[in-house]
């Protein structure tokens, strides 16, 4: 690779690779580097919604999908029903893969085990898994790093809404997708449980402000016992959700999905975000006058998700009341699942 690339992308998850291949299809000279010897991996439950990704991605990639949802509160258990899946789960290892395929196709060069260490206006510090360091020169810099992302401190962008993630994942099958909202177990967070193929995810989510990760791991594994699941502490893996959204553009330096801070912070989805926020971010790059409509939808939708989590925040005593009322105008169809979800 010449020591001079166009575009640079570091990290190699949705948003990364969906924003490398559309720029690369376009004729763009553009490289991603990727911290880990292997792309796709990632602490997440795998769940994608029928709005957002299931009908675009191969259906050999679904494991499996659930017309029903399974909302459960202290008081009452809904069952939301369609005729297509609402939701489905995915591996995050295949999806990956799969997308590393289509960014190679489209002539990305990827380069894995990959750091960015340093950054300075248009040049990167790189380390590789020899640990030999190499300076990269670029036009435009595309910060696709995740929740911590590099990119995001080197923009001097401060990350005040965070949320936390705790995913075990079971050999067996479950019948059914559960979502359950408790507010003594998991605040106004969730535990949910969501079944792959052969294994099922079971985790919960919570704002950090709200509920300490130490906490919500207790709660998880008392909770998770309660239903006949027994959770090993050593294999439950924690991630965390950028849910502090500040804007993708940056001059020539741009943030996508949870380096922008693009993930929802009512329910931690951020798989869909990542891949419109990639992709928007690509036909901007390509087209300065490019609208971006898709992106402002997005921000919308977010800035709902936002207001919802900053007002439970508030009125924490009221959680409890306000999801039972939230799970009376699901089962009432007054309110669409789809509210949930970062698709409009
Ligand atoms: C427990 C949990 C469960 C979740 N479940 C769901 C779910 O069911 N559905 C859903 O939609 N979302 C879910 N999410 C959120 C989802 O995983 C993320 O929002 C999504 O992966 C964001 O994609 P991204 O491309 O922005 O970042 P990431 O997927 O985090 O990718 C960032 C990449 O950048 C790489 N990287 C970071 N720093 C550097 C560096 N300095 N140099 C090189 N490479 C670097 C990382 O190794 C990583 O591969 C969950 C999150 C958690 C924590």
């Amino acid at each position: 690779m010449a020591e001079n690339i166009d575009i640079l992308v570091i990290g190699a998850g949705p948003g990364g690779l969906a924003c490398a291949t559309l720029l690369a299809q376009q004729g763009a000279n553009v490289a991603l580097v990727e911290r880990k010897a292997f792309i796709g991996p990632k602490v997440c439950a795998g769940g994608i919604t029928w709005g957002g990704l299931i009908k675009h991605v191969p259906p050999g990639l679904i494991e499996r999908g659930f017309p029903q949802q399974h909302v459960i509160t202290r008081l009452q258990r809904v069952v939301v029903a369609e005729t297509n899946p609402i939701i489905a789960t995915i591996s995050r290892e295949r999806l990956g893969q799969w997308m590393a395929d289509q960014a190679r196709e489209a002539g990305v060069t990827i380069l894995t085990q990959t750091r960015a260490l340093a950054l300075e206006k248009h040049r990167v510090i790189l380390e590789t898994g020899a640990r030999s360091r190499r300076t990269l020169g670029f036009d435009h810099l595309v910060g696709a790093d995740g929740s911590h992302s590099l990119v995001r401190r080197f923009l001097g962008l401060p990350t005040t809404a965070m949320g936390i993630g705790l995913n075990c994942m079971l050999p067996g099958r479950h019948p059914q997708m559960e979502w359950h909202l408790h507010t003594g177990r998991f605040g106004y967070g969730y535990g949910w449980i969501f079944p792959h193929a052969e294994v099922v995810s079971i985790g919960a989510y919570g704002d950090v402000n709200n509920l300490s990760a130490r906490v919500l791991k207790q709660r998880l594994l008392s909770w998770a016992a309660e239903r006949g699941f027994q959770l090993d502490p050593a294999a439950m893996r924690a991630g965390w959700v950028n849910f502090d959204y500040r804007g993708v553009r940056f001059d020539r330096t741009w943030l996508v999905g949870d380096a922008a801070g693009l993930a929802s912070g009512l329910t931690g989805e951020g798989i869909y975000p990542a891949l419109v926020s990639g992709q928007a971010v690509a036909r901007m790059i390509l087209d300065p006058k490019y609208p971006a409509t898709e992106l402002i939808g997005l921000a919308n939708k977010h800035r709902r998700h936002r207001r919802i989590v900053d007002l439970a925040a508030r009125q924490r005593p009221l959680c409890g009341l306000m999801l039972e009322i939230l799970a009376v105008l699901l089962r009432l169809k007054i309110l669409d699942f789809r509210i949930l979800e970062m698709a409009e």
